[in-house]
Order: structure tokens, then C-alpha cells, then sequence
């Protein structure tokens, strides 16, 4: 029988590193702009699912200079002092979820190609968590899309740039309701990472916990041949 995928797409965020564990290392230079996270995370939740914008960084401007009493220049300014250079600092040491590298290696001796959708900036967390020797044949920046995720356009954008048909695609994330639905949505494959309990409702085709038992599910749903 035909393996079903040729190639699977990874959320960043939550899904290769641990975001708290990330915290709380970095708690002393995350803690003077939390209350800017606080109100940006609120701004991306609204933009959730809306668009595609024709310039999306300006959008998110306009709604957070609002929340924080600011010119939409100076919201636009905030945005790029903190995610594109603060937050891109203490990515610097980020350590990955155990098992993540070889299973990101072995797809790839597999001839599975692999690719990244964030809904943040790749470039320098790439290179943070030393995967710069992964070949990833799309790595897509939903807002560069001009919608965050759950919108399609970032699934279907990464698609296009793998040359695949989306069912032939798994894409695996931590977050219900931006990786799964928007995966869903785009007609791929989506796969469930969980630290500690299951959600009560997925749709995920398959739901797992450590990165170690990921190659071997996708071995025993035939999704990729044994080797
Ligand atoms: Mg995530």
C-alpha cells in the first residue's frame, strides 16, 4: 500500500520547545514586557481566523495601538523592539522537546520532506534552536501570509511551496484551535502534540505526547513506510 504523506509541517511555538519552560528561564527578560504580550496576545486572538490583510503588521498596529493608547507607529515600533529583537534574544538558548531532532532527521532520510508554519517570525528561531543543517522546504510566517492561523491561507501557501497535494500533507501543532482547525480546514492531515492531558474534543486525525512515539505512529497508520 501507498504511504499516505510525503511531507509534514511543524508549528514552532508549543510544539518543537516548551513556551513555559521558555518563560520561565527568561523570566526576568520576558517580565518588563509582559503586560505588552498580555495586550498583543489579545490582538492576535481577535485577528485569529480574519483576513487575508493586505499588510498585516499594520493591521495588528492600528487594533494594539487602541488596546495601549498608542499612535499606530509607535505600536508598529513595540511590535519589532519586542518579538523581532527582545523575544528573538532568548530564543538564543532555546532547548528543543526531547526527540525532536531525530525524528526532524530521520523524516528527512526518509525522503519526507519537512516544513515550518508559524504564526511568528522563523528566521532567527531557526537558527536559535540549531536546526540551521534541517533541510525545511517551506517555512511559512502566517502573518507574512497576512492571516494568522487558523486561516487556511498559511496551509495552502506551504502546500503550494512543498508541491503537494494538502491530504498528502501532515501537519502537527500544540494548539486545537489554530493548528488543527487551520490544517483541517486546508484539507491536510493534523496531528496533536499534548503536554499531559487530551483534549476532550480533536479533530486531529491522531493525538500523542512524546516525540519519540511520533515515527512510530505514523508507522503503524501507515502514513510512512517501515524502515
Ligand atoms: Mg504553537
Amino acid at each position: 500500500m501507498k504511504p499516505t504523506i510525503e511531507a509534514v509541517t511543524f508549528d514552532v511555538d508549543g510544539t518543537l520547545y516548551s513556551i513555559r519552560r521558555m518563560v520561565i528561564r527568561h523570566f526576568l527578560t520576558m517580565l518588563p514586557v509582559a503586560d505588552f504580550f498580555k495586550d498583543l496576545h489579545k490582538v492576535r486572538d481577535e485577528m485569529r481566523g480574519l483576513g487575508p490583510f493586505d499588510d498585516f503588521r499594520q493591521e495588528q498596529a492600528r487594533r494594539l495601538a487602541q488596546r495601549r493608547n498608542l499612535s499606530q507607529e509607535q505600536a508598529f515600533n513595540q511590535v519589532i523592539a519586542v518579538i523581532d529583537k527582545r523575544w528573538m534574544r532568548v530564543f538564543k538558548k532555546v532547548r528543543l522537546f526531547r526527540g525532536v531532532r531525530s525524528v526532524l532527521t530521520e523524516l528527512g532520510r526518509r525522503k519526507i520532506k519537512l516544513g515550518l508554519i508559524s504564526d511568528y517570525p522563523l528566521k532567527e528561531k531557526i537558527r536559535g534552536m540549531r536546526l540551521e543543517d534541517i533541510v525545511f522546504e517551506t517555512s511559512v510566517v502566517s502573518e507574512q501570509a497576512g492571516a494568522l492561523k487558523p486561516h487556511p491561507a498559511s496551509f495552502i501557501l506551504a502546500a503550494e511551496q512543498l508541491k503537494l497535494k494538502p491530504e498528502r500533507i501532515l501537519h502537527v501543532g500544540d494548539r486545537e484551535d489554530c493548528d488543527i482547525e487551520g490544517a483541517k480546514a486546508a484539507g491536510m492531515i493534523a496531528a496533536l502534540f499534548v503536554q499531559g492531558k487530551t483534549p476532550p474534543q480533536t479533530k486531529a486525525d491522531f493525538v500523542f505526547s512524546n516525540w519519540k512515539q511520533f515515527i512510530p505512529i505514523l508507522e503503524e497508520r501507515k502514513m510512512i513506510l517501515k524502515s
